[in-house]
């Protein structure tokens, strides 16, 4: 009875740890790497003791039994070595190792069996060397083993069972000692073993932990980009090679940034993690979820019905992230946008689903802010199209290609010339003439837009010396530029060496650059003030939460967008909207500028409305450099526009 608990930890110390998986395949690994040693040493000592038998003892047992050792031996030494270069898996590693562990047993006995019998043979120096074979192969064997106790136990109890109990029977006094020492000897390698077996086990565990953690995002406790971008090259393969859809989806969160601006980041993260928790409702085996770091968060979804049911999936995450969030007392309303996009019917690779995922986002933000969007047919031709346009503009001659059209910004009650807006134009050899948001886009992305802007504000500036004062000249500088301090440098330099009156030239950006990048637009706005330059704000109230902004920036202008004025003399809500901007300005002692004008009643509606400046195909459109100076002179009734169209 009172040895039921010993045998009952000895057989749990030496069992295979058949439900851990990760310290079976470590255990494995680390036993594989000894087994060829193993082997190489116990033919080595099995031959060594055969020679000094080879005249005493029968043939059978100093020749054939160590052959038979041999190939044995040889077999298992070259299946060892083979398996070096082979992955493993716990399943494999689980039957390698009992494997070892009968063939340990079955071969122990035989080793023992053959050496006790060689004892009967030879004199007291031969007798020797057979005790001797037997010590130092127990000892040399256990520690081979030590990643298999198991075995090494096996082999500590059957070879020196049979050692003592032989030689203490047979044996003269010499033998009863040796083998007294030898079985201290084991049992304190075996303590040392099971000691290092623990060590063993509790690094494979910590390593274990450390990678658990390194794929978990620490505020949501979600999967993190890194497990994302595994788990989808996993199902990728899978997808592939079951031939089953796999889509990419990307969610990313509206009006974020705001929060964390107003309310502070403790309350961003509390949002973030219960947008995490929502989304975490909808995990199935079918849809698994990661965070991929600020706002962003995908999803993949494997056994896809339709692609109905996919859009559907996407309307019902949006739906759910509109709800409200209650962080500590404040009550928050974002929302988010969806990107989907599907293997096999968009993509190639795990990498370009994750970029037309990305894509689709993207397109989805800039057109249906806050619904789900699935990559289409349309996007790929606009993805070709703008590979097209970046390796074109990598390749071209800007500083020849690029050009400056400047269309006229318009007292109303005068027609006098209040200012020229300068705008790109490129015309390029292979491409022709390229609009200037479609490559300015390009530019953005290729990161080269601030080349471009250098390029074009000089033109721009060396056209505008020769108008007369008080004649301004409008400027649309990008996101990019504004958010790096040294372009911003770069830009004063050039209009201090310009010779241009800076308090003659309006700097115009827009209101989407504003909300991503606002602290370094804030300091570039200062900076451009500074020198004595206005700061136009364009393309008014197409954005949102604009009005937050208005405030903390030192503008100078507002631009109210041409959606506004369109059909405004019909549309009562479009004119109110224009009439209350135009106060709005009053109010805050900036001049507004209504774009867009392109029909006597618009103009006829912006005058009642109070709009005093203007700019739209109605004065005129964007002219050749050369035909400012004569608009200067004559101003632009209505109506009789420019014919130039460039
Ligand atoms: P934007 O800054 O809003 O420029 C005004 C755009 O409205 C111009 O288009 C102009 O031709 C167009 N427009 C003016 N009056 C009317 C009108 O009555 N009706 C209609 N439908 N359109 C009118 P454009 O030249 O094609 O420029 C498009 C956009 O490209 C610009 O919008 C601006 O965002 C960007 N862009 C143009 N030049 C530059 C530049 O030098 N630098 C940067 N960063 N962006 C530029
Ligand atoms: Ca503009
Ligand atoms: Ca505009």
């Amino acid at each position: 009875m009172t040895f039921l608990p010993f045998f009952r930890q000895l057989r749990s110390l030496a069992s295979i740890p058949r439900d851990n998986a990760p310290l079976l395949i470590a255990q494995f690994e680390a036993f594989r790497h000894q087994m060829p040693l193993m082997y190489l040493v116990l033919i080595a000592n099995t031959w060594a003791l055969a020679v000094t038998h080879f005249a005493i003892a029968p043939t059978w047992l100093s020749v054939y039994v160590p052959c038979a050792f041999t190939v044995i031996g040889v077999q298992r030494l070259w299946r060892w070595t083979r398996a070096e270069r082979r992955q493993t898996s716990a399943d494999t590693a689980e039957r390698a190792l009992s494997r070892a562990t009968w063939l340990a047993a079955g071969l122990t006995i035989v080793f023992t069996a053959w050496a006790l019998s060689l004892v009967r043979y030879g004199g007291p120096y031969a007798q020797a060397h057979v005790a001797f074979y037997m010590a130092i192969t127990v000892i040399g064997v256990m520690f081979s083993l030590m990643h298999l106790r198991a075995a090494a136990i096996i082999v500590a109890v059957t070879i020196n069972g049979a050692f003592f109990g032989y030689f203490v029977l047979y044996g003269n006094s010499v033998f009863r000692a040796v083998s007294v020492n030898v079985v201290l000897v084991s049992g304190a390698i075996l303590v040392i073993l099971m000691k290092n077996h623990r060590d063993f086990t509790r690094m494979v565990e910590a390593r274990a932990e450390n990678e658990r953690l390194a794929h978990l995002d620490s505020l949501t406790g979600l999967p993190n980009r890194r497990s994302f971008f595994h788990e989808l090259d996993a199902t990728y393969a899978a997808a592939v090679a079951r031939r089953k859809m796999l889509a990419v989806g990307i969610v990313d969160l509206d009006g974020l940034k705001p929060v964390n601006d107003t309310h502070g980041h403790a309350i961003g993260d509390r949002v973030l993690s219960q947008v995490g928790e929502r989304l975490a409702r909808l995990v199935t085996p079918q849809l698994r979820l990661a965070r991929l770091g600020g706002d962003e968060f995908g999803l993949l979804v494997v056994d896809i019905i339709s692609t109905e049911a996919l859009t559907a999936l996407g309307e019902h995450v949006c739906r759910m992230l509109r709800e409200p969030f209650i962080a500590g007392d404040v009550n928050i309303q974002i929302s988010a946008s969806l990107g989907f996009a599907v293997y096999p019917a968009h993509c190639a690779t795990a990498a370009e689903l994750y970029e037309f995922a990305d894509y689709a986002l993207y397109s989805g933000k800039r057109n249906r802010r806050g619904s789900a969007v699935l990559f289409s047919a349309d996007h790929h031709a606009a993805i070709r199209r703008s590979a097209l346009v970046e390796q074109a503009l990598q390749m071209a001659d800007l500083e020849r290609e690029l050009t400056v059209a400047f269309q006229p910004i318009v007292h109303v009650a005068t027609g006098r010339v209040h200012g020229f807006e300068a705008l790109a134009r490129w015309t390029n050899p292979s491409l022709g003439s390229v609009p200037p948001d479609e490559f300015i886009l390009v530019a953005e992305r290729a990161g080269i837009v601030s080349d471009l802007t250098f390029i074009l504000l000089r033109k721009a500036l060396s056209t505008a010396l020769r108008w007369p004062h008080p004649v301004r000249l409008s400027f649309n500088l990008s996101t990019l530029d504004l958010a790096s301090p040294e372009t911003v440098s770069d830009i004063l330099t050039l209009v201090a060496d310009s010779g241009f009156d800076p308090s003659r030239l309006d700097f115009e950006i827009t209101e989407t650059a504003i909300v991503r990048e606002f602290k370094a637009i804030q300091s570039a706005a200062s900076r451009l003030r500074a020198l004595g330059c206005g700061v136009s704000l364009d393309d008014f109230g197409v954005g949102y939460s604009s009005l937050s902004y208005l405030h903390t920036l030192p503008l100078t202008k507002i631009k109210i967008d041409r959606s506004f004025v369109r059909g405004m003399h019909a549309v009562r809500t479009s004119y109110k909207i224009v009439k209350s901007l135009l106060a709005l300005g009053r109010d805050m002692g900036v001049e507004t500028i209504v774009e867009g004008v392109e029909t006597e009643d618009e103009l006829r509606a912006l005058e009642s409305a109070g709009g005093e400046l203007s700019q739209g195909f109605l004065f005129s459109k964007p002219v050749e450099p050369e035909e400012t100076y004569a608009l200067v002179e004559v101003g632009l009734l209505p109506g009789r526009g420019s014919a130039n169209v460039s």
